[in-house]
């Protein structure tokens, strides 16, 4: 069997733009083989793109009806992509328990009155490091420090858009990705969640949003994950119907140059790879 597949999907459940079925149906149609839904998990504080605490049962039984319907077709799971934050640690309000597998993920910086996305506005990205005593190494290293305390303590299944921190660099605008300084702290994280057993996606949705400088994550990274031998899957990270396997044949070929041959894919009896 031919995999195709993507755990990280959205829908009107957050801020996708597709029901749930309309993306299952458009994945049959692209021969999807799986196909796992994450929705924005409910936050403490209401925020607009992610889900209403309310709307979780509906959202699980929906996801629980087409894995039903869908099943001689297509292999679905039920997840959610947590968020974490630098006061709380990754937010808690539904029981991940009822998850076939969650992905963990960070979107913004700062705390209360100070708290600004990582991966919206260029000018919100800007007051973020105003914010940090206009010291970009300084937001990243909050970013990675984030990131490694929370997969640490949480042992997530997946790492959502590893090095998102970059979102706002564009042209290098605030600091060279090819830096030692900056492939240190990504190196150090990556040497940790080796040990827990994380997977790490190549997450296509950013280029489709923003452009190729947002491939998650860049040729660096994907290089020291290779060395590594980190778990990689692809995944789309879509919020539309149409994004579901964007780009996807542009980075199976960049991770194939980087001589990584397997990615990894979730069933229902846990995790497996294939060859690329
Ligand atoms: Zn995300
Ligand atoms: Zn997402």
């Amino acid at each position: 069997m031919k995999i195709k597949s993507s755990y990280h999907v959205h829908s009107n459940f957050c801020d996708g733009k597709d029901s749930l079925e309309e993306m299952a149906e458009a994945a049959v149609l692209k021969n999807f083989t799986h196909l796992g839904f994450s929705s924005h998990a409910p936050v403490p504080q209401n925020r607009d793109a992610a889900m209403d605490i309310n709307s979780f049962e509906t959202y699980k039984n929906q996801v629980l009806q087409l894995k039903e319907k869908y099943k001689n077709k297509l292999n679905i799971f039920l997840s959610l992509e947590c968020d974490c934050y630098e006061d709380i640690g990754m937010v808690q309000e539904v029981p991940i328990g009822e998850l076939d597998y969650y992905i963990m993920s960070i979107h913004s910086l700062g705390v209360g009155k100070d708290k600004r996305a990582i991966d919206y506005t260029t000018e919100e990205f800007a007051e973020l490091i105003k914010l940090s005593g206009d010291d970009i190494k300084d937001v990243v290293k909050r970013y990675y420090n984030l990131l490694l305390a929370q997969s640490l303590k949480n042992k997530p299944d997946i790492i959502g858009h590893i090095d998102i921190i970059k979102k706002n660099n564009i042209n290098s605008k605030y600091f060279n990705e090819k830096d030692n300084w900056y492939l240190d702290i990504v190196d150090n994280y990556l040497k940790e969640i080796k040990k827990i057993g994380c997977v790490v996606e190549v997450n296509t949705g950013g280029v489709a949003r923003y452009g190729v400088h947002c491939l998650y994550p860049s040729d660096e990274i994907l290089h020291m994950i290779k060395d590594y031998d980190i778990p990689l899957m692809l995944n789309s990270d879509a919020h539309t119907k149409e994004n579901l396997d964007f780009y996807y044949d542009e980075a199976l070929k960049k991770i194939k140059n980087k001589g990584i041959n397997k990615l990894y894919y979730l069933t229902y009896d846990g995790w497996d790879n294939y060859k690329i």
